[in-house]
């Protein structure tokens, strides 16, 4: 398998943009700003599918764009190189895309490194977030998580401060 994960910093709220690229497919994940400056990592790949995180305007401030240019719609494609698993909290339609072959999650604000998602937001939800973080409590240590904003983490790492957010 090749495979290659690409971060692009987009926007006021320096979003994380990723490009996945595993062996022909090319998956754009939170395209939320800076269309030219995301552009130039699509270029001679194979999008299949634009995966958003959930609809925060610093997540989707050039999904229009990207929609056209490939004739595709978000959120509707899938395969086996990943699974979806909702994660309500900081908003109502959390996702986090799992792609269990490279060992990672991509969680847009639901985690981040020694932080988690604001819960006070409309459609936040603090009850949510608990069991959200509960559910994904279930999956392995070792997984990288790709949050929608800063570096990446490990799952391991950071549900040993779940319980000190509540
Ligand atoms: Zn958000």
């Amino acid at each position: 398998m090749n495979y290659k994960i690409e971060r692009i910093v987009v926007g006021e709220l320096k979003e994380n943009c990723y490009v996945v690229t595993i062996n022909d497919k090319t998956y754009l994940i939170d395209p939320g700003d800076e269309p030219e400056k995301i552009e130039k990592y699509l270029e001679n790949k194979n999008v299949v599918a634009i995966l958003i995180t959930h609809h925060h305007f610093d997540h989707v401030g050039a999904l229009k764009y990207f929609e056209k240019k490939y004739n595709l719609k978000h959120n509707t494609y899938t395969d086996d190189n990943f699974v979806i698993i909702k994660c309500p909290g900081h908003s109502q339609d959390s996702l986090t895309y799992y792609f269990k072959n490279l060992n990672c999650m991509f969680c847009g604000d639901f985690i981040f490194l020694n932080s988690i998602g604001r819960m006070d937001l409309p459609g936040g939800s603090s009850k949510d977030m608990k069991e959200s973080l509960e559910n994904i409590k279930n999956y392995d240590d070792e997984i990288i998580l790709y949050p929608g904003h800063g570096i990446s983490t490990f799952l391991g790492k950071e549900k040993r401060h779940f319980n000190y957010y509540f």
